[in-house]
């Protein structure tokens, strides 16, 4: 029988998740504040919903993508939790903070619910390609429901432990991210400082020890190495806006459990200065432009 889909968040992301969902067979009842997300939702062939609580009732899962944690605690204990049928599985796509994310799933667990955390790597392309990376959080039981979900949204579903633990890992590698990005970046302004040919410098350091995927996959220098959003005027790609988002949530995280992450802080003060001076809608690799005080 067809499994229906509550789909609750129709942005950039979850326009084209719910979309592939369609694809691979799955009925869908989107809701979302947006008329302009619902009717492309609508366009998919999904079937609109009047409210969040509408869209779960009588849905076999739902599946939230929403901007941050206030709104997924907001949709799931004002309106999902109450209307969905029991044995629902939620899935929370959205990146959101920890703390939020395991207590949203101990409310639902509480209530007799399966539910888990699982955010995305991957940007609006992977979304709309059916090619996300999923890193989830939950039960066993809860991830082996999870799984035909998620991938019929993306190519790989990693199960990363308990409740919140698929928040944990996006923050920590996006945290990594950060960090590698800002050290890519001023090395190659370093390096043209002192002389050395950016194209040279790549072709040294991307086969040496300060390789990195900042370098080798989405080398902030226009022209050098694969083809990236620097050569398109650091255009479409990871926004600077996002990536401060998930700076702001690492941070945020190893303060409440005491982790000491001073290459994290320094990234997020960095990505603030970069947002400040209007650029938080550019990719994330613009970062080498400020650096080299452009
Ligand atoms: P978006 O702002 O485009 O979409 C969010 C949607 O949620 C909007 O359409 C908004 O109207 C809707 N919404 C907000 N509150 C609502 C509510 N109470 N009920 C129903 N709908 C509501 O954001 P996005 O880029 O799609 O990102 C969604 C999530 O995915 C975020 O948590 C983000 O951090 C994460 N993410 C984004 C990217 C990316 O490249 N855009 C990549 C990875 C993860």
């Amino acid at each position: 029988m067809t499994q229906t889909i509550a789909f609750i968040g129709l942005g950039n992301m979850g326009g084209g998740m719910a979309a592939n969902l369609l694809k691979n067979g799955y009925a869908v009842r989107a809701f979302d504040l947006s008329e302009d997300a619902l009717a492309k939702a609508e366009a998919h062939g999904a079937t609109r919903a009047a409210s969040a609580a509408d869209a779960a009732t009588g849905a076999d899962a739902v599946v939230t993508m929403l901007p941050a944690g206030k709104h997924v605690e907001s949709v799931y204990a004002g309106e999902v939790y109450g209307a969905a049928n029991p044995g629902a599985l939620f899935l929370d796509c959205s990146t959101i903070d920890v703390a939020t994310a395991r207590r949203v799933i101990e409310a639902a667990t509480d209530r007799g619910f399966d539910m888990v955390d699982a955010p995305v790597s991957g940007g609006i392309a992977a979304a709309n390609g059916g090619t996300l990376t999923f890193m989830v959080g939950g039960t066993d039981t809860a991830f082996e429901k999870a799984k035909p979900i998620l991938s019929a949204m993306g190519k790989a579903v990693i199960h990363a432990g308990g409740a919140g633990n698929g928040q944990a890992a996006k923050i920590c590698n996006n945290m990594l991210l950060g960090a590698t990005m800002v050290a890519t970046c001023e090395s190659f302004a370093m390096a043209k400082k002192l002389g050395l040919d950016p194209q040279t410098f790549y072709d040294i350091s991307s086969v040496s020890s300060g390789q990195s995927w900042s370098m080798t996959s989405y080398c902030p220098v226009p022209g050098v190495g694969p083809q990236s959003p620097s050569d398109n005027g650091y255009q479409g790609g990871f926004a600077v806006g996002l990536m401060l988002k998930d700076l702001k949530l690492a941070t945020e995280a190893a303060a409440l459990v005491g982790a000491s992450v001073p290459m994290g802080n320094a990234a997020e003060s960095l990505y603030q200065l970069l947002a400040n001076q209007g650029e938080a809608g550019r990719d994330f690799s613009l970062m080498i432009e400020m650096l080299e005080g452009k």
